[in-house]
């Protein structure tokens, strides 16, 4: 008798429940090291399907994958001022090698930039080394005091870009595609609607002249960043003296950006999608789309479910047949709910005799019944309606969760209460900033890209204001 892996309610304890449904439905384990993670194959295949869209979707834009070194001499990360007063907290730093006592410190890279633009300087040298378009996929470390399985961890799998052009618009165009790239992939992929824009002073990339961010929010209210993209000007080509001699011989500094996408957004997904019985990934992310569950296990029933799932195989759908003989059929309709996956396909003896089959969606539960000659256009059909439906109801948690304001005492309570986004004016003093976070422990998260000049004035002080910024507690 195998008991059933028993988790925490989602409408009830919603961390307890992300907890327990990473653990049982095998994403991650906890490691023996404090605040890192285990990625367990069934999670790592998610990342290898983020990988394998975002990858393609660079090298369309010319980008080139590389590699650079794990450690960092200390004295680069203090050359970009803001970079190094951003990062310190953060660092863990190799002191001693091979037995012996450093010379120079190492940090373990936090993010690649200081490294990968001491080598830049020497590998731009004219106009027609530009642009330089590099992509890394690696891992980076941030010592993290408080952790928490993908959103959060002491280290993490991300890729880091990096470019460098001519001019300050090339830069920012190229950021801005970027963009466009990581809101797609949000939306139609992780089925997850995001707003998007640029980040305040105080929240931007250390060291970045504009960063660009998508947020998404949670079903607990809490705004979380599903990527970045940052214009970072010439503060780095300054720091590192990257420069390039233009068409007319003048020697001049490059304009650069780097963005990030990283296993954070596993977190988010699970955390967006999933309800009380476990896991709903998204089909277009999900490492099986379709799973068979034999009614009763024999061999005639076995081969009927082998030929249906290679039909569907063909059309490019992720099938798993379960043919576990140790597991009873309840315990198995329980552990692909736990997992997440999109459809299961059910198939009894007398179905099997009608050239029958029943596909159950995760999503809603319903039933719907299908025919051996329709079940590859009926999964396709599914497999769509499924990845809409979670991004509508997403979509419309947002809308509904989004407050335009106009009073401080009204944005208080609705922080108090039941959070989500606040719409509202804002200075854009940074002590304005400061005092809602100390007061609310909200934060400015964007402003959005398509944002009109209005008059209006301050939630916070009341003094002028131009534009409406989106608050949210973050993760
Ligand atoms: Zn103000």
């Amino acid at each position: 008798m195998f008991e059933k892996k028993e988790i925490a309610k989602k409408s009830v304890n919603p961390d307890r429940w992300y907890t327990d449904v990473i653990l049982k439905s095998e994403l991650a384990d906890y490691s023996p090291v404090r605040g890192c993670m285990i990625i367990r194959p069934y999670g790592y295949e998610i990342w290898e399907n983020i990988q394998n869209y975002l990858d393609k979707k660079f090298k369309e834009l010319g980008v080139k994958n590389a590699y650079f070194p794990t450690f960092i001499p200390m004295s680069f990360l203090q050359r970009e001022k803001e970079h190094v007063e951003g990062f310190s907290p953060q660092l863990a730093v190799v002191t001693h090698g091979g037995g012996e006592k450093l010379s120079e410190p190492l940090a373990v890279r936090p993010t690649s930039e200081t490294i990968m633009y001491d080598t830049y300087a020497r590998w731009i040298q004219s106009w027609r080394d530009l642009p330089l378009l590099l992509n890394l996929w690696n891992n980076v470390v941030r010592w993290e005091k408080r952790t928490y399985l993908f959103l959060r961890t002491a280290e993490f799998l991300w890729q880091e870009g990096h470019t460098a052009h001519a001019t300050f618009d090339d830069a920012d165009t190229f950021a801005r595609k970027i963009l466009e790239i990581y809101t797609v992939f949000d939306e139609d992929v992780l089925a997850t609607p995001v707003l998007v824009g640029k980040k305040s002073e105080n929240e931007k990339f250390p060291g970045a002249a504009i960063t660009y961010s998508l947020e998404a929010l949670m079903p607990d209210g809490k705004a979380i960043q599903m990527g970045t993209s940052h214009h970072l000007g010439d503060n780095f080509a300054k720091a590192f003296k990257i420069k390039y001699l233009d068409k007319n011989g003048r020697e001049q500094f490059v304009w650069q950006t780097s963005w990030a996408e990283t296993t954070r957004v596993i977190g988010a997904i699970i955390m967006a999608h999933g309800d009380d019985q476990g896991l709903i990934l998204p089909p277009n992310i999900a490492p099986i789309q379709a799973v068979f569950v034999p009614i009763k296990l024999n061999e005639k029933v076995l081969n009927y479910c082998q030929k249906i799932s290679q039909e569907l195989v063909k059309s490019g759908i992720r099938v798993h047949i379960d043919s576990r003989e140790e597991k009873s059929v309840g315990w198995k309709f329980h552990e692909w709910e736990l997992k997440g996956i999109p459809i299961r396909i059910e198939i009894g003896e007398k179905e099997m005799e009608n050239d029958e089959l029943t596909l159950v969606r995760r999503d809603t539960g319903e039933k719907v019944k299908s025919q051996k000659s329709k079940v590859k256009s009926d999964t396709e059909r599914l497999l769509k309606e499924i990845q809409d439906n979670l991004f509508e109801r997403m979509k419309k948690f947002r809308d509904e969760n989004t407050h335009t304001v106009s009073s401080y005492e009204e944005f208080k309570k609705i922080m108090a209460t039941q959070k989500g986004y606040i719409y509202a004016f804002w200075c854009e003093d940074p002590v304005c900033e400061a005092k809602i976070k100390e007061e609310t422990k909200a934060t400015t998260r964007i402003l959005p890209l398509d944002a009109k000049e209005e008059k209006g004035e301050c939630v916070y002080c009341k003094k002028p204001a131009t534009h409406r910024w989106y608050f949210a507690q973050a993760y």
